[in-house]
């Protein structure tokens, strides 16, 4: 199984075993950013250790008598000097390292995963909502971001200070290392357990983010139907329902982290340490500025403590994040590009042999007599150059015997030829170049009406534009737009009427060629007015082509040279006109139903 139908290709690829290695293998690409992280965090942490043994010498010069002057502005200097080396040098290298490291992830993976849902198959977007898409796309791709700043940032920036006092201590005094290495102990205890809390708590807050957010794009995608139904009400109350129920996930993640025990543990440990120090100063093993200097130690385990409670929830919602984006790349299609197929010019014969098709998810199995069955033993001919009418109800499947001619599904059995070879072993890319295919619900991108012509045709110019708005009989509107051929598309065609956006799509079919065309229910959204230029765009288009047309319209199905007659998933009858009206009652039926 491949995971898309379509390989977009770049010059890297990423380890996609799990959301650890995948990480991984993201951050592998930018070492650099690491390498300063990590240098900016140790150097960092070894200066803040340095500052408490600067103190304690310090201590040291004013407590002797006579205080020693010269000794004391030493140790002062190199305070200063190494604090400011910190804040200027390393604390600097750190946070931009991360913020670059963090940015450049976010870029990568939104790129990694744009790429991989454009390659899928239709099956594939057929079951994922588009609001969970969206929220994987946007959201989960940014708590990626913030797993490495401040998440990881924070997490290795502490994690040095809390190995400096355990480095430090001993210098002072070998037993000075029993403190700050229970410390070490509880801590990396608690974190593993904290963490293992967490981890359930940040998948569901992403969970039902993406829950909520399918509701909101469901509700602005239907707002037509919400609205022509008044039922505003009842969304936004499912909305609030929503939002509602992610609030609560955020809580119990709060609710974790309240919970961090190494707060309480700091706490101990500290008073433990001062009274060990003090117990050494007693015996006499010590001096006061060793005391001062080992308690100003472990007053750096107070970082990782405070950093740690918000940096490991940061890494637990970015490890949750990527697993979800993971499943969506890795996610498995029936469908491939078949760069080794078949690839020729196409005559445009097409055959149809015992075709069954069911609607469900990749690998599901699709039995005879099944509820879900919407093609069954489905079998005509086409040569090469015929138009072909297909009729019959809603329902009856002639979209779906479109989608199978352009691969946008596969058959579950039986077989689609085209120029006699199964469409499955054609190149996908050489197949849907050749095959085109005009919706009822054309989709028109928010860009000027010259690149929606020319899309699927990029190289094509403007003359080529303009000649194929023409053949579509497009030219006329288009030209009495304040813009012309610039002007540019709302969404979902908003500013386009129905006719003059069929018109469009026709004018892109003139400008791909295609050996096959498939028009289904192209006219049905057009007023009389337009219906004379329609059909005579359309005659033109189907010149020396095998078209498909998926009508009502009496006057395109009787010019037919062929006509497929679908009932219930099923091939009723296949004839010319008068062939059938002679033969087939289900045609005489549905013939005499279109013409009231
Ligand atoms: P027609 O174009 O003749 O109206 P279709 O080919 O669109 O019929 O649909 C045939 C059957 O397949 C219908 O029962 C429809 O509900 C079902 N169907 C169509 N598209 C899908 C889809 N993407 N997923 C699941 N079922 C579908
Ligand atoms: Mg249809």
């Amino acid at each position: 199984m491949t995971v898309s139908e379509f390989e977009i290709s770049r010059d890297w690829t990423t380890d996609r075993r799990g959301p650890g290695r995948w990480i991984l293998s993201h951050v592998s690409r930018h070492k650099l950013f690491v390498a300063g992280m990590l240098l900016g965090a140790v150097g960092n942490a070894a200066l803040a250790a340095a500052m408490p043994l600067f103190v304690g010498q310090a201590v040291d010069a004013v407590t002797t008598s006579p205080p020693d002057l010269r000794a004391l502005t030493i140790a002062a200097a190199l305070v200063a000097a190494s604090q400011l080396v910190r804040g200027l040098v390393l604390q600097l290298l750190r946070n931009w390292s991360s913020e670059v490291l963090g940015q450049r992830l976010e870029r990568d993976i939104r790129d990694e995963l744009y790429a991989s849902l454009i390659g899928k198959s239709m099956s594939f977007h057929d079951q994922q909502p588009t609001g969970d898409l969206m929220a994987r796309a946007t959201n989960d791709v940014r708590q990626i971001n913030l797993m490495f700043n401040p998440g990881v940032n924070l997490v290795i920036g502490s994690a040095n200070f809390l190995l400096m006092p355990l480095i430090v201590a001993p210098s002072i005094h070998p037993q000075l290392v029993i403190a700050p290495f229970l410390y070490l102990l509880a801590y990396a205890v608690s974190v593993r357990d904290y963490l293992r809390q967490l981890r359930p708590a940040t998948e569901r807050v992403r969970h039902v983010f993406g829950e909520m957010n399918t509701t909101l794009a469901e509700a602005i995608d239907g707002i037509e139907t919400v609205k022509g139904a008044a039922q505003e009400d009842f969304e936004s109350r499912r909305f609030a329902e929503g939002v509602t129920s992610w609030r609560d996930a955020y809580v119990r993640q709060g609710d974790i982290e309240a919970r961090f025990i190494p707060l309480l543990l700091l706490g101990l440990v500290q008073g433990l340490g001062f009274f060990h120090s003090l117990l050494l100063f007693r015996a006499g093993a010590i001096g006061l500025d060793n005391v001062i200097a080992f308690n100003g130690l472990l007053l750096l385990l107070g970082f990782p403590t405070f950093a740690a409670q918000f940096a490991y929830s940061r890494v637990a919602s970015g490890f949750a994040s990527a697993r979800r984006i993971l499943e969506l790349i890795t996610y498995e299609t029936e469908l491939d590009q078949n760069v080794s197929g078949y690839e020729a010019s196409m005559e445009g014969r097409v055959a149809f042999e015992n075709v069954a098709f069911c609607y469900n998810a990749p690998g599901e199995a699709c039995d005879p007599g099944d509820e879900q069955v919407v093609l069954q033993d489905v079998s005509f001919r086409v040569r090469p150059g015929q138009t072909v009418a297909i009729v019959g109800q809603t329902g009856s499947g002639k979209s779906t015997v479109a989608k199978l001619i352009s691969r946008i599904y596969d058959v579950d059995g039986g077989r689609v030829l085209i120029d006699g070879i199964d469409v499955r072993h054609w190149n996908l890319d050489a197949l849907r170049h050749q095959v085109s295919t005009i919706e009822q619900d054309i989709f028109l991108f928010s860009r000027s009406i010259e690149e929606n012509i020319a899309f699927g045709c990029p190289d094509a110019d403007r003359h080529d534009v303009i000649q194929a708005a023409r053949a579509a009989q497009a030219h006329q509107f288009i030209t009495s737009f304040e813009h012309g051929y610039d002007t540019v598309i709302g969404e979902r065609g908003a500013t386009l009427s129905g006719g003059q956006a069929q018109r469009l799509a026709i004018a892109r079919a003139f400008l791909t060629r295609p050996a096959i065309l498939i028009l289904d229910d192209a006219t049905s959204a057009i007023d009389s007015e337009t219906e004379d230029r329609i059909q005579r765009a359309i005659e033109q288009a189907a010149r020396g082509r095998t078209t498909f047309l998926i009508t009502h319209r009496l006057s395109q199905i009787r010019w037919a040279d062929l006509i497929v007659v679908m009932r219930r998933g099923e091939v009723a009858a296949v004839g010319t006109h008068d062939e059938l009206m002679e033969e087939s009652p289900v045609y005489r039926n549905i013939f005499a139903r279109y013409e009231s």
